[in-house]
């Protein structure tokens, strides 16, 4: 998950669905450092770690608890929105929440989320090969944040995948084309305004609720396509590299469990166990759907789950049926039961 700064998106009109690297193999495509971006992450990550120094030191208390609000409403924005929503097309949203949820998304500073979708289609349709943006074979640097730094392989230039949906929906086409002009205000002038109505240092704000923000916001997502892409167990697949982090989940509103999700992208939970702790984005959803602006959510039965887990899993599942001792109170609790017969 992330954000990349170059080629414009496109339809995808061709789409090549043959196997461009095998997974599990390293690729030894050499680097082509932009010096420019390079030099970009370097003063940015220098402006976030005093960000945290004046966190800790200079900031009111009400400038910390906006931060903690900018960065849950935009990782929220990213992980229910860009994700989920719109890469995955896993839940339909009503247009209130979808004009939320992209104007947080704005503000993280993630690119427009057309190419963020395209990235992240690419990213599972070719996963972990060189036509895969944050390929984890290239190494654990490269897969966190070195891709966002260095030219993109042929590979990923080559194969397009389809974007057709995001392209015919309005929202989307008018945050692509006025991405630019959105930035200042969103970007810059919102997080340093607001702190000043109560009375915060426009240079604190700055420095507090811009660069740490950012810098929260992405290194939380970067360990998805990181730490998630090399460690972990792999209970649905045990051919695929991502593997399921309870660490991960927690701070990345729930895209930790990162083999499940690859092997069933489309399920809007992201996760089969793990309540709404380790799944903050899956309690957003089910509270947007009580109010109605979230609808069609899709999830994958257990019986599917079971017989995937049976077929390709590395015998790591913890859970095999209802009534199993490892079967958590909070999963026991979350579970739907449909026509419950409630005297027995
Ligand atoms: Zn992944
Ligand atoms: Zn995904």
């Amino acid at each position: 998950m992330g954000a990349v700064q170059e080629d414009p998106p496109t339809m995808g009109s061709e789409v090549k669905t043959e196997e461009v690297h095998k997974p599990n193999v390293p690729s030894d495509h050499k680097w082509e450092i932009v010096w420019g971006r390079a030099v970009f992450a370097v003063l940015v990550h220098l402006a976030g770690f005093y960000g945290a120094f004046l966190f800790f030191t200079a900031a009111k208390w009400q400038t910390c608890l906006f931060t903690i609000f900018l960065h849950v409403a935009m990782a929220i924005s990213v992980t229910a929105g860009a994700h989920r929503l719109w890469a995955h097309r896993a839940y339909k949203a009503k247009l209130p929440l979808r004009i939320l949820l992209l104007t947080f998304f704005t503000m993280a500073f993630q690119n427009t989320l057309i190419v963020w979708a395209r990235d992240h289609r690419a990213h599972h349709k070719y996963v972990d090969t060189d036509a895969d943006p944050h390929n984890s074979n290239r190494g654990f640097f490269f897969s966190h944040i070195g891709w966002l730094l260095v030219r993109r392989h042929p590979e990923v230039r080559a194969h397009k995948v389809d974007l057709s949906d995001l392209f015919a929906d309005p929202l989307l086409k008018f945050q692509n084309n006025y991405y630019v002009w959105m930035l200042p205000f969103l970007v810059v002038l919102t997080p340093i305004y607001i702190p000043t109505l109560w009375g915060e240092k426009k240079m604190v704000a700055l420095f507090v609720c811009l660069f740490l923000r950012y810098l929260l916001t992405i290194h939380v997502f970067f360990v998805v396509n990181s730490v998630a892409h090399m460690f972990g167990t792999r209970p649905y697949d045990k051919n695929i590299q991502p593997g399921e982090s309870k660490l991960v989940s927690f701070f990345a509103s729930g895209e930790g469990f990162h083999n499940y999700h690859h092997a069933f992208p489309w399920d809007y939970r992201t996760a089969e166990l793990g309540g709404y702790l380790f799944n903050t984005s899956r309690l957003f959803i089910d509270l947007m759907a009580k109010i109605g602006w979230a609808y069609d959510l899709k999830s994958v039965p257990t019986d599917m789950i079971e017989r995937r887990v049976k077929r390709t899993g590395d015998g790591s599942h913890p859970v095999w049926g209802w009534d199993d001792p490892d079967m958590s109170a909070e999963d026991r609790k979350l579970a739907t039961i449909i026509n419950e017969n409630k005297e027995s």
